[in-house]
C-alpha cells in the first residue's frame, strides 16, 4: 500500500474546490474554463497538455505521461502493458441556487463536506486523477504503461462535444487499453456490511417516440377516436415493471456477490432476486429506493418523459405523442425493447406508431481482468472487511463511446462514505456534496491502485 502524504490529499481537495468554482453547467457547458485550469496545473508540473475544442467554449483536456520503455507504451489489445486512461467529464447539470444550503459554485467546506454541483458527479474524480498524475510525475517514477488523463466536455448531454467527438476526431489522444471513469468505488452499507460496487456494465439507450393519430374535432363534441385518449391509454400501460425481467450476467454477479457478503435472510433474498420468476415478488419486499435501483438493472425499462398534443383548449388534436426514455440490459437490442413495449401495450397498440429517436447499445466489460482484481484488492486493503463487486448501472457514462476504441472501462471514483449517507441520491440533487474524509481516503486508494498498475 502506497503511503500518500497528507499534503497531497490537501492538494486534491484544493483542486476539487477550484474545479467546483468554475461553472460548467451544461447547457451551455463552458468546459474550456475547467479544461484550461487542468492544463495550467499540468504544465506547471512539466506535463504537456492539449485542450481540444470542437466548438468554442466546449473544451476537453488530454495529457499523456509516456511509458519509460517505449515498446510497452503502445496499444496492444490483450497485453497488460496497454495504457491506462483516467477520464472524467467536466460538465455538470444545472443547479437551482435557491434550493441549496451552500452556493453550488462555492466549493465551500462545511460540516465535514465539500459542497458544490459536481462534487459527486464528477469533478471529484477529475481532481483525484489530476492529483495522481501530478504525484507520478513529481516522483519521476518509471512507468511500464502510458498514463493518460482526460477531462472531457458534454457528458451530461450525451457526449457529442466531448468523448464522442474525441473518439471520432482525435482517437489517438484517448487511445488506451484500460480506463477508469464514473460510477463506482463508493461505500454501500447493506445490513451492516460494506461493499464497493465497481461499474463493469451499463444499459443501452433507446429513446422512443409513440405517436397516436385520431380524428380532429370540436372540444364541445367528445368522440372516442381522440388521439389524446389513445396515447393516454398506451402510456398508462407503461408502469416501471411493465416489461419482463432479464437477469444479465453482470446483474447476477452483483446480486450473488452481495448475497454472499451480507449473508442471512437478506443475503438469501439478494441471491434469489437473480431468479427471474422470483424477482418481482421479492422487489415488493425491499425498501422503495433500493428496489428502484435494482429493478432498473433487472429488466428493460421505459419512462415516459415528454408529452405533446394539442394547441387550443377547444380543438381535439389529430395527433398526440410521448417520448419514452428506454434503457436496455445487456444481451438485448432496440428491436427487442420495441417488441416488449408492444406486448405491454396489448390491444392499446392499435393506432400507435413507434419510432427510434436515439440509440446506443448496452456496454459490458469483463470483470476477470488484472485491473479489476487490483481495484478490488486495493479497496479491501484500504477498508479491511469490505469487498468490491462488479456492478451494472442503470444509466450511461463515457464508457460507452470509449468502447468504440475497445477501451476496457471500469467505474472507479473511490470515496469512503459513512453509514446513512445515500450517495446515489446526491447525483444531480440539491446540496450535492462529498465527505471530506472519504474524499481524502479516495486519494490514497486511487494513487495506490494507479501506482501498482503503472509503475515499473
Ligand atoms: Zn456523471
Amino acid at each position: 500500500m502506497l503511503a500518500v502524504p497528507e499534503a497531497l490529499k490537501d492538494e486534491a481537495v484544493s483542486h476539487l474546490q477550484n474545479l467546483l468554482r468554475i461553472d460548467t453547467t451544461n447547457p451551455p457547458g463552458n468546459e474550456t474554463a475547467a479544461a484550461t485550469y487542468m492544463k495550467k496545473v499540468l504544465e506547471d508540473a512539466g506535463i504537456p497538455a492539449t485542450v481540444h475544442e470542437p466548438v468554442p467554449g466546449r473544451g476537453s483536456v488530454v495529457a499523456r505521461l509516456k511509458a519509460t520503455a517505449p515498446t510497452l507504451g503502445g496499444i496492444a489489445p490483450g497485453d497488460a502493458g496497454g495504457p491506462l486512461l483516467m477520464i472524467s467529464h467536466l460538465d455538470v447539470v444545472p443547479a437551482e441556487r435557491a434550493q441549496w444550503s451552500h452556493d453550488p459554485f462555492s466549493g465551500e467546506i462545511a460540516g465535514g463536506c465539500v459542497w458544490g454541483r459536481g462534487a459527486v458527479d464528477m469533478k471529484s474524480l477529475a481532481a483525484l486523477s489530476l492529483t495522481c498524475v501530478l504525484h507520478l510525475k513529481r516522483r519521476g517514477v518509471a512507468l511500464r504503461r502510458d498514463v493518460v488523463l482526460a477531462g472531457v466536455a458534454d457528458e451530461e448531454a450525451g457526449s457529442d462535444k466531448g468523448s464522442r467527438w474525441l473518439v471520432a476526431h482525435e482517437p489517438d489522444a484517448l487511445r488506451a487499453e484500460w480506463a477508469l471513469c464514473e460510477v463506482g468505488g463508493f461505500t454501500l452499507h447493506v445490513e451492516g456490511k460494506r461493499v464497493y460496487p465497481i461499474q463493469v456494465a451499463e444499459r443501452g439507450v433507446a429513446w422512443l417516440r409513440l405517436t397516436a393519430e385520431g380524428k380532429p374535432g370540436h372540444g364541445s363534441l367528445p368522440h372516442a377516436d381522440n388521439a389524446v385518449l389513445r396515447l393516454a391509454r398506451a402510456v398508462g400501460r407503461l408502469h416501471p415493471r411493465a416489461l419482463p425481467v432479464h437477469v444479465s450476467a453482470p446483474a447476477r454477479a452483483f446480486l450473488h456477490g452481495l448475497g454472499d457478503r451480507v449473508g442471512g435472510t437478506w443475503g438469501r433474498l439478494f441471491r434469489r432476486l437473480a431468479t427471474p420468476w422470483l424477482t418481482d415478488f421479492l422487489l415488493r419486499h425491499i425498501p422503495e429506493a433500493r428496489a428502484r435501483t435494482l429493478n432498473a438493472t433487472l429488466r428493460n425499462t421505459v419512462s415516459p418523459t415528454v408529452l405533446e398534443a394539442g394547441s387550443k383548449e377547444n380543438v381535439i388534436p389529430s395527433r398526440a405523442s410521448a417520448v419514452l426514455d428506454g434503457r436496455i440490459v445487456p444481451g438485448f437490442t432496440t428491436g427487442d425493447l420495441i417488441e416488449e413495449v408492444k406486448a405491454a401495450l396489448g390491444q392499446d397498440q392499435d393506432g400507435i406508431r413507434i419510432e427510434v429517436l436515439r440509440e446506443a447499445p448496452p456496454h459490458v466489460v469483463d470483470s476477470s481482468t488484472p485491473l479489476f482484481d487490483l481495484l478490488a484488492r486495493t479497496i479491501t486493503e484500504h477498508d479491511p472487511g469490505a469487498v468490491a463487486l462488479p456492478y451494472m448501472i442503470s444509466g450511461f457514462t463515457d464508457a460507452q463511446p470509449l468502447s468504440a476504441l475497445r477501451v476496457k472501462t471500469y467505474g472507479f471514483n473511490p470515496v469512503r462514505l459513512p453509514e446513512g449517507l445515500d450517495f446515489a441520491s446526491l447525483y444531480h440533487a440539491h446540496d450535492e456534496r462529498i465527505p471530506l474524509d472519504g474524499f481524502r481516503w479516495g486519494v490514497s486508494v486511487l494513487c495506490s491502485a494507479v501506482e501498482a498498475f503503472c509503475v515499473a
